[in-house]
């Protein structure tokens, strides 16, 4: 099995910009690009392989053929473990928060959500909610959805290009306007909405808010700040993990100029290009490498390399 470049879906949803077209190379006959969801095997959004003898199969279709192709350190999980997306907030999102596996496949038939947040860019002075400022009860969280003083409350955070926040389930959030940002989750869509800055959507009706079942879920003690691994040097790059927990690890790599890379068969790796320009190389296979661009390497592949300056996050399963 070779690697092959992935084509995501997008979501237009109305908090969203337009710089994954004008600056990743994302194509959608929509004006708004606000997420490319760009390894993704879930019914509401499947990325498409775009070249190769599976060009125009949906990766799902792909891995459900050749379900090695994902890696054996998959197959303690029910279906595919992750969803990576690009965010572009030009505007707040709502404020949220996910539930863990255990509720979500009770009450929602599906994952819950950990996710990881890297901060691709983001304009100055913007700021993100992470949790709780202090303790609060579960009655004072229900006051203050219901009397729009949740604002108060919550932990913002300025952020600025690298940084990196690791969201458990459970932990209350929100992407602020001005920033993009990689977000590598599990394989799940079930997000409880709390408060949406009064807006509402393409219907002229507020969307929808998920009060009760939030209650719920939300982890009420405040957030304690999230410090990544310090970068290492390896041969040709430097490495950052930015995550590793028992749902994805997740890597910054810069490449100088040349690097080997491995995809055994334990796990796929999925490269997202942030920066730079260079050219992915494995037996019978070569694909160029730009700001935005997705590859799949199928677990098993072995060795490959990268040839070129670029930067770029690589997620794969442990
Ligand atoms: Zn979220």
């Amino acid at each position: 099995m070779t690697p092959f470049e992935l084509i995501p879906p997008i979501k237009d949803y109305l908090w969203g910009g337009t710089r994954l077209r004008d600056e990743y190379g994302k194509k959608s006959n929509t004006d708004i690009l606000a997420e490319s969801w760009e390894l993704a095997c879930h019914k509401d959004g499947q990325s498409v392989i775009a070249d190769g003898e599976y060009k125009g199969k949906t990766l799902s279709y792909f891995l459900a053929e050749h379900p090695e192709a994902s890696g054996t350190n998959c197959e303690k999980f029910e279906y595919f473990p992750v969803l990576i997306k690009l965010i572009d907030a030009k505007n707040n999102l709502s404020v949220q928060v996910h539930p863990d596996n255990e509720y979500a496949q009770r009450v929602e038939g599906e994952y819950g959500k950990t996710e990881m947040w890297y901060i691709v860019d983001c304009d100055e002075g913007a700021e993100l909610i992470y949790g709780f400022r202090d303790r609060i009860s579960r009655e004072e969280f229900r006051k203050a959805i219901e009397e729009n003083t949740l604002l108060d409350k919550v932990n913002s955070v300025p952020v600025k290009k690298g940084d990196v926040f690791f969201i458990k389930s459970g932990t209350l959030h929100a992407i602020g306007k001005g920033i993009l940002i990689a977000e590598i989750q599990q394989n799940s869509n079930t997000t409880y909405r709390v408060y949406d800055y009064g807006r509402v959507g393409a219907d002229g009706k507020p969307r929808q808010l998920h009060i009760d079942k939030a209650l719920e879920v939300t982890n009420l003690s405040p957030t304690k700040p999230y410090i990544p691994a310090k970068p290492v040097q390896l041969s040709g790059r430097t490495v950052q993990i930015l995550a590793d927990c028992e749902y994805f690890t997740v890597s910054k790599q810069n490449i100088e100029a040349e690097a080997e890379m491995c995809a055994d068969k334990a796990s796929f790796n999925h490269i997202l290009v942030l920066d730079g320009e260079g050219t992915l190389t494995a037996p019978e296979c070569e694909i160029k490498l730009k700001k935005g661009t997705s590859v799949f390497v199928p677990a098993g592949t072995g060795r490959y390399n990268i040839i070129g300056r670029t930067d770029m996050i690589v997620t794969e399963i442990k």
